[in-house]
């Protein structure tokens, strides 16, 4: 039999066979009136996850490259931003604006804490504000889900402009932008949206547009302007993936036929249901036990073996792909990734494999609970 694989990472995430057969049919030119009628009803459907009214741009790039055009567009060199870091992607934040030439002050946490509100108001009350707070929602590397609505208020009190990483998080877990108050939302179509690679959504607030940086800048093709110009007439400044954003929309259109509040517990009960799973094993849970946790689960290697080791093997001889750990948790973490186009049974999977092989590496595991422990923990709890 060709290799079979499983794909249980947070991203890129499996794709629905609707999807993906929308995306097989023949290429079709970005500025006909084919493409038009899709693009449309794909940046409302786009508004309608976001929970907004107002603007959501769509870029042919990865996530990371939404997030260079809110920084590229919102700031200058020299500006004071405050990034609040709690892992891999907070960091990039940091990194990110550290390029672009901000003055760049950092509320750091461990890897795997999450972020305080509190502590937010603090330092932005020593720095004196700060123009723009970045954030990250769903801090992939280490299953952590922040509670950006609090974050944001305290952000917004003081004056700043709120900027979201929610590129593992949109479609998975609550999020509102225009309730919450978010300047601008980024994320990405291969994660909970169940689109291959390749596009990067942002949402621009009113506040947001007020403050786009007018003449000289160092953007070109992530010039949220010209980018709203062209939309705004269902057109596309450059070639966008075409045939990507025919599966995106497609994606979202099963999404909303779900129905978002459906989706939210349904992640809620998946991630309960891996954890129910990793815990009857005898593992150490990294990520935090709560119901927010519902887009990566991360877990703590047992004693004496490598996380690396096991996500290799689990590829290697079984094609069950998981995601190892990032940074200073490579080789003490593993990751199950549990968002998009997931069900109980995707889950089982991968505790079956992960129960196997560690036992296989010689870990002192009880084997034959974890399933009845997960289907348990996903059909009998309630969000
Ligand atoms: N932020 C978060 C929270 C992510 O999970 C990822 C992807 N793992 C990114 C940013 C970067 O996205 P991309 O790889 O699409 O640039």
């Amino acid at each position: 039999m060709a290799e079979k694989r499983y794909l249980f990472t947070p991203g890129p995430t499996p794709v629905p066979p609707e999807v993906l057969e929308a995306m097989s049919r023949p290429v079709i030119h970005h500025r006909s009136s084919d493409f038009r009628a899709i693009f449309e009803r794909c940046l409302e459907r786009l508004r309608d996850v976001y929970r907004t009214e107002g603007d959501v741009l769509l870029y042919t790039a990865s996530g990371t490259g939404g997030m260079e055009s809110a920084l590229s567009n919102l700031t200058r060199p020299g500006d004071r931003v405050l990034v609040v870091s709690a892992g891999h992607f907070g960091e990039r934040w940091a990194a990110m604006a550290r390029t672009f030439g901000c003055e760049v002050d950092q509320l750091t946490y461990e890897w795997g804490e999450s972020p305080a509100p509190d502590d937010l108001a603090r330092r932005l009350s020593e720095l004196g504000g700060a123009k723009v707070v970045f954030t990250t929602h769903s801090e992939t590397s280490t299953g952590v889900v922040a509670d950006v609505q609090a974050l944001a208020a305290t952000a917004k009190e003081a004056g700043a402009l709120v900027v979201v990483d929610a590129v593992s998080s949109l479609g998975a877990v609550p999020l509102e932008t225009d309730a919450w108050g978010l300047d601008s939302v980024i994320s990405g179509s291969q994660k909970a949206l169940m689109t291959p690679p390749g596009l990067a959504t942002v949402s621009v607030s009113a506040d947001a547009w007020a403050t786009v940086q007018k003449g000289a800048a160092s953007r070109y093709y992530f010039d949220w302007g010209q980018t709203k110009a062209r939309q705004d007439a269902f057109d596309s400044a450059f070639t966008p993936a075409v045939s990507t954003v025919v599966g995106l929309d497609v994606a979202l259109g099963l999404l909303l036929a779900e129905g978002l509040e459906q989706a939210f517990e349904r992640h809620a009960r998946l991630g309960r249901a891996c954890r129910a799973g990793v815990k009857a094993m005898g593992l150490d849970l990294f990520s935090p036990d709560d119901d927010r946790s519902a887009v990566v689960t991360a877990i703590n290697a047992p004693d004496g073996i490598d996380s690396g080791e096991l996500v290799q093997t689990l590829r290697d001889r079984h094609g069950i792909v998981l995601a190892p750990g990032q940074g200073p948790l490579k080789g003490k973490i593993f990751r199950i990734g549990h968002i998009g186009y997931y069900d109980v049974f995707d889950i089982t999977t991968a505790l079956a494999g992960v129960e196997l092989v560690l036992s296989e590496l010689g870990a002192d595991i009880e084997r034959g609970v974890a399933i009845t422990e997960a289907l348990d923990a996903f059909e009998h709890t309630r969000v």
